[in-house]
């Protein structure tokens, strides 16, 4: 499958959470199931049905940049201490080799490996697409997360992405405003959160509402609280993929901004 010129597609971010949340009744599910619902050809659409899913995951980091370039990806489950109904999911849509290589061609000066031997879809992609288009007969693209390049770099490489967006890509981005896994207190729902989630969140909040897509990528400049935030900083740079796809100005929307377990930031954000 080759890419071709299409209308404009929407740049997605989803906080994932838990991996739970794809076998469990939450609200989380829901919107991403709803959010499926909108794109097609069927009334109340509001956007074409994509012809790829290039998906930026915060659980897959590389050295150097890769995407995936299998015909038949496999469903990752990579996690740990969860049900077996979970490690029993799987997301059999194609992957798209011929459309990883042009879309590597198109990042022109940045160096994107192709890899057809070892990863496939990791929960960060299936646990959201599953809820999204369960007939899984899209085809499917991960990105990796380079874990050598500074944060800038992930925001310019979301710049470059760009132009996918008029070539029928619908940018899937997944990974959390805010994640501390130690922090977590299980049964915190909704705003019961700790103040420096809270106001982690609300900066990101901000900056994505005024454009301001150098605060984003400036976040370690908050000190302390980021640190909270994202003792390690891989499901923050999803974020800047898709703040950097999207056009300077767009109308962009938040939805399921609130924390699960206190210390993830569930903000998810449409632009386009
Ligand atoms: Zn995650």
């Amino acid at each position: 499958m080759l890419l071709t010129p299409s209308p404009r597609m929407p740049v997605l971010f989803l906080g994932h959470g838990s991996p739970m949340n794809v076998i469990t009744d939450n609200p989380y599910r829901e919107a991403w199931r709803v959010l499926g619902t909108q794109f097609g050809a069927q009334a109340g659409a509001r956007w074409p049905r994509p012809r790829l899913v290039l998906c930026v995951s915060a659980h897959w980091l590389t050295h150097g940049w890769w995407l995936t370039g299998q015909e038949k990806p496999r469903t990752i489950h990579d996690f740990g201490g969860f049900p077996q109904a979970l490690f029993d999911q799987q997301y059999p849509a194609p992957g798209a080799p011929e459309a990883a290589a042009q879309i590597g061609a198109l990042l022109q000066d940045v160096p994107v490996g192709v890899d057809d031997r070892e990863w496939g879809f990791d929960h960060g992609a299936w646990g959201v697409l599953l809820p999204m288009f369960p007939q899984a007969d899209i085809p499917v693209i991960q990105l990796s997360l380079n874990w050598d390049a500074p944060p800038a770099d992930h925001l310019a490489l979301g710049r470059r992405l760009r132009p996918l967006r008029e070539l029928g890509v619908l940018v899937v981005a997944s990974g959390n405003t805010v994640h501390n896994l130690r922090a977590m207190r299980r049964e915190a729902t909704g705003f019961d959160a700790y103040d420096w989630a809270i106001e982690f969140d609300a900066g990101v909040a901000r900056a994505i509402e005024q454009g301001n897509v150098e605060a984003l990528a400036d976040f370690e400049g908050q000190g302390e609280v980021a640190r909270l935030a994202h003792p390690s900083y891989d499901h923050y740079l999803p974020l800047l993929h898709a703040a950097g796809a999207a056009q300077p100005g767009e109308p962009m929307e938040f939805f399921s901004a609130d924390f699960q377990g206190a210390s993830v930031g569930m903000r998810s954000v449409i632009w386009g």
